[in-house]
C-alpha cells in the first residue's frame, strides 16, 4: 500500500498525527473523533513509510478485544501478517514478559494466575493463620489493601506505618500473603504489574534489551492508566522510544480504581520534547447528538477543554421516553428494537446501556418475550450469575430436598463447616446405598458415623433448609425469595466482601426478589404452584446461554464496558436519580463529575440514534421507588431533545406488570379519583388528576403535580386525599 493510501480517510489533523517524524506525542481528544483510528494508522505508517519493523513496535490497548480489532485494522492496512508485533493489554503484555522471563522476575517456570476470587479465598486463610478477627480486619479490605499498594508500586517494606497499629497489621498481612504466593508460585493480577515494573527495576539487561527493542510504544485510553502502568510504560520507553499516547480527559471513568487521569499532565512533563495534536472533528456521531454530548460534559469543571464538531447532519434528536415502570421501559426499547429490524436493521447494531448489571434482567425478559437474540457483553446473563444460582439452589432443595445438585451447591456456601472430607463420605455413602445426598445425611446422622463437629454442621444445615421451608410455605413467592436470600446467609456473605463485585452481587440477589414479584404463572405450568413454576422459568431463562459470536444480537452492557465501542442505535436505560448518577455517587458528593464522563461515555457511542429512558416507577433490588429523571437528562438542551410520553395510559389490571398481556381499553373508573380532580399526597403536595387504569390492588392514577410533575401512583399506597 502506498503513502497515499495511508492517509487516505484521514482528516489535516489526523495526518499531523499519522505522519509525523519520530517523536513522543499525545493526542488528546473527545470522543469519536478518531483517536484509535490514528493509532492504528500510525503503526502501519511506521512500517511502510518509515521501514520500522513490526519488531520494535508495542501497542497497548484497554481491551483484549480492542487489541484483537487493533492488530486486524493494522493487518488490513498493511496487508501482511503482524504475528510477531506486541500488542495487548497492559495485563496481556506483562504477563507475557513474565513468562519469558520468569526466572529474572524470580518466578517458578509453571506460576498461576490467581483471580479475585482465589485471592480472597488465600487472603482469608492468612488472616486465620494470625489468629486476626476478620470483623475487624474484613478480608474485602485487605484485599483492597494489598492491590491498592501493588497498584502505587509498594511492597511492604515501601509502607512506613506512622505507628498506626492498623497499618501495621496490613502490612503484615500483605506481607505473609505475598510469602504465601512467592512459596505456591501464584500471582495476581495486581501482582503481574508490579512484577513486570520491577524487572525493569531489577534487570538492567532485560530492560536494556527491551529498550533496544521497542522504538515505538503506543498507548490508546490513557486517561485511565494507573500509577503502576504509567511507571512501567516510562521506565520503558527511556530516553530514546517515541511514545504516542491517545486519550480524552472527558473520558476518564475508573478513578474509584485507580485510574489517574493527572498520567495525561504527568506525560507531557516527563517526555519534554512531545508535541500534542487535537483533534476535533468528530466522525461518529450525529449533530444532535454530539452537540448534545458536549453541552452535559460542559457542567464538569477542571477539564483540559475541547471543541468537538461535525460535518454530519443534525440527524434525529435525541429520544428521551418517560416510561411508568421498568417493564414498560424494557418494552419500550424492545420494540424500537424490533421496529428496527422488521426493517432489515440488524440487531447487533443496537446497544443497551445500563449503569449497573442487575438492571440486565427485565430487559433480558423483555427480549427473551420477544424472540430477539442478545448477548450480554463482559458478563452473564442474569439467571446464569454465580449468586443468582446459589440463590436459586436453596429454592430449589426447598421445593425437593433431594436435587443434588442445588445441594452440592450450596451445602456449605456460605461456609458453615461441612469440609471436602464430609462431602466425601456424604456422596460415597449415597452411591453405595443408592440414594441422594439429603437421604444419606439421614442416614449418617441416625447412625452416628460422622464426628460431633462434622455432624453438627450437618445438622445445621438441614435444620435451616426445613426451617426455610416451614417458615415460608404459605408466603407470597417474592416475600419467600427475600426470606431465603437472607435467612440463607448468602446476603451477609456477599455484605461481608465489600468491594464493587460484591456490591453488585448483592444487587442482583435483591433483583431476584423484583423478578419473584413480577413472576406470573403461565397458563400451561398453573398446575404446577408458583415456586416450581418460577424454579423452572428461571432454569429455562439460564438454559438459552448466549447467542454465539456468529449469530446477530443485540448488545447489554454496563456504560463501563461501552468505552471504545459504537453502535448505530444506543439506548440508555434507568436513567434516573439514585440509578445514574449512582446512589454511592450521590452520597459521596465528588464522584458526580466522574458519573457525569460516564454519561458522555454513553451517549457519545451513538452513530444515528440515541434513545434515553427513565420510569416514574421503578421496582429494582427488590423495592418499590418513585424516581426522578437524572439531572443529567436535564442538563441537555431541549432543542437537541424530543420527549415522547407514554401512549398506553388506560390499562387492564393485569397490563400493569408482566409482558404477557397486552394492553385494552377499561374504560370505567374504579379508582375512587376523577380525571380533572384536585387531589394531596403527603409527599409529593397538591395536584391535578390526569388519568386512571386498573382497579382494586393495581389501581393506580396519574396525577400532575403542583411542584413534582406528573407521576403515577398506586391508589392503595398513596394515601391520596381529595381537596
Ligand atoms: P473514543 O473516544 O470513543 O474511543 P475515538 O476517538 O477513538 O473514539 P474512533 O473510534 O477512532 O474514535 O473513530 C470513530 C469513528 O469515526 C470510527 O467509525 C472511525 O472509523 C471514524 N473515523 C475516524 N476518522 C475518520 C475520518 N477522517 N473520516 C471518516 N471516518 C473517520
Ligand atoms: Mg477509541
Amino acid at each position: 500500500m502506498d503513502v497515499s493510501t495511508l492517509l487516505d480517510g484521514l482528516n489535516d489533523k489526523q495526518r499531523e498525527a499519522v505522519g509525523a517524524p519520530q517523536s513522543s506525542m499525545l493526542v488528546l481528544a473527545g470522543a469519536g473523533s478518531g483517536k484509535t483510528r490514528v493509532l492504528t494508522h500510525r503503526i502501519a505508517w511506521l512500517m511502510q513509510v518509515e521501514q520500522q519493523s513490526p519488531y520494535s513496535i508495542l501497542a497497548v490497548t484497554f481491551t483484549n478485544k480492542a487489541a484483537a480489532e487493533m492488530r486486524e485494522r493494522v493487518e488490513k492496512v498493511v496487508g501482511s501478517n503482524m504475528g510477531r508485533m506486541w500488542i495487548g493489554t497492559f495485563h496481556g503484555l506483562a504477563h507475557r514478559l513474565l513468562r519469558t522471563h520468569y526466572q529474572d522476575a524470580n518466578l517458578p517456570q509453571n506460576f498461576q494466575i490467581i483471580d479475585s476470587d482465589d485471592q480472597l479465598r488465600l487472603i482469608k486463610r492468612i488472616l486465620k493463620s494470625l489468629n486476626l478477627d476478620d470483623k475487624q480486619y474484613p478480608p474485602k479490605q485487605a484485599q483492597a489493601y494489598i492491590n491498592g499498594k501493588k497498584d502505587q508500586g509498594l511492597r511492604p517494606k515501601h509502607i512506613e506505618s506512622h505507628g498506626f497499629p492498623i497499618e501495621q497489621t496490613l502490612r503484615q498481612i500483605y506481607q505473609v500473603y505475598q510469602d504465601a504466593c512467592d512459596r505456591a508460585g501464584l500471582v495476581d493480577f495486581a501482582e503481574i504489574l508490579l512484577r513486570a515494573h520491577e524487572l525493569w527495576l531489577n534487570k538492567p539487561h532485560v530492560l536494556e534489551h527491551y529498550q533496544d527493542r521497542f522504538k515505538h510504544i503506543l498507548v490508546d485510553e490513557f486517561q485511565d492508566t494507573n500509577a503502576i502502568q504509567y511507571a512501567w510504560i516510562r521506565v520503558l520507553a527511556g530516553q530514546s522510544a517515541n511514545v504516542m499516547i491517545v486519550g480524552d480527559d472527558d473520558q476518564s471513568i475508573y478513578g474509584w480504581r485507580g485510574a489517574q487521569v493527572e498520567n495525561l499532565h504527568r506525560f507531557l512533563k516527563d517526555f519534554p520534547g512531545s508535541t500534542t495534536v487535537r483533534l476535533e472533528q468528530n466522525y461518529r456521531s450525529t449533530g444532535n447528538i454530539l452537540k448534545a454530548s458536549n453541552d452535559l460534559i460542559a457542567n464538569n469543571s477542571g477539564r483540559m477543554g475541547k471543541d468537538l464538531w461535525t460535518d454530519d447532519k443534525d440527524g434525529e434528536p435525541i429520544a428521551v421516553y418517560c416510561a411508568f415502570n421498568e417493564m414498560d421501559e424494557a418494552r419500550f426499547i424492545v420494540g424500537r428494537i424490533n421496529e428496527w429490524h422488521d426493517k432489515g436493521g440488524s440487531l447487533s447494531d443496537c446497544a443497551i446501556l445500563y449503569r449497573s448489571n442487575a438492571q440486565s434482567r427485565v430487559l433480558e425478559e423483555a427480549l427473551l418475550h420477544k424472540g430477539l437474540a442478545y448477548r450480554i457483553y463482559g458478563g452473564l446473563r442474569f439467571f446464569e450469575r454465580q449468586e443468582i444460582k446459589d440463590a436459586m439452589a436453596y429454592m430449589r432443595l426447598i421445593a425437593n430436598r433431594d436435587d443434588d445438585a442445588a445441594f452440592e451447591r450450596i451445602v456449605n456456601t456460605p461456609a458453615r463447616g461441612i469440609g471436602g472430607r464430609t462431602l466425601e463420605i456424604l456422596r460415597s455413602t449415597a452411591k453405595q446405598q443408592e440414594m441422594t445426598l439429603w437421604q444419606a445425611c439421614l442416614r449418617l446422622l441416625e447412625e452416628k458415623v460422622l464426628s460431633g463437629r462434622a455432624a453438627n454442621a450437618v445438622r445445621g444445615f438441614m435444620d435451616l433448609i426445613v426451617g426455610m421451608r416451614e417458615d415460608t410455605e404459605s408466603q407470597l413467592l417474592y416475600r419467600m425469595t427475600d426470606q431465603v436470600i437472607v435467612q440463607s446467609g448468602l446476603k451477609a456473605m456477599y455484605e461481608a466482601e465489600k468491594g464493587e463485585k460484591a456490591q453488585a452481587r448483592i444487587e442482583n440477589l435483591e433483583e431476584l426478589v423484583t423478578a419473584a414479584r413480577s413472576f406470573e404463572i403461565p397458563e400451561e405450568l398453573e398446575d404446577m404452584g408458583e415456586l416450581n413454576a418460577f424454579l423452572s422459568h428461571a432454569a429455562l431463562e439460564a438454559g438459552e446461554g448466549q447467542a454465539d459470536a456468529f449469530t446477530d444480537a443485540v448488545q447489554l452492557m454496563t456504560l463501563h464496558s461501552a468505552k471504545g465501542l459504537e453502535f448505530p442505535m444506543v439506548f440508555m436505560a434507568g436513567v434516573e436519580e439514585g440509578i445514574f448518577p449512582s446512589k454511592m455517587a450521590l452520597e459521596e458528593g465528588d464522584r458526580l463529575d466522574e458519573e457525569r464522563r460516564l454519561c458522555y461515555v454513553g451517549m457519545t457511542r451513538a452513530m444515528e440514534k440515541l434513545y434515553i429512558t427513565y420510569a416514574e416507577s421503578r421496582r429494582i433490588y427488590g423495592r418499590e421507588d418513585y424516581a426522578r429523571p437524572s439531572r443529567f437528562i436535564k442538563e441537555i438542551p431541549e432543542q437537541y431533545v424530543d420527549e415522547i410520553r407514554m401512549k398506553a395510559k388506560v390499562t387492564t389490571p393485569s397490563f400493569s406488570r408482566g409482558f404477557a398481556s397486552q394492553p385494552s381499553a377499561a374504560s370505567i373508573n374504579q379508582t375512587g379519583f376523577q380525571v380533572r380532580q384536585r387531589v394531596k399526597h403527603p409527599k409529593f403536595g397538591e395536584g391535578v388528576v390526569t388519568n386512571h387504569e386498573g382497579a382494586g390492588a393495581q389501581a393506580r392514577v396519574q396525577v400532575n403535580f403542583d411542584d413534582f410533575g406528573s407521576k403515577w401512583l398506586v391508589v392503595t399506597y398513596a394515601r391520596l386525599q381529595s381537596v
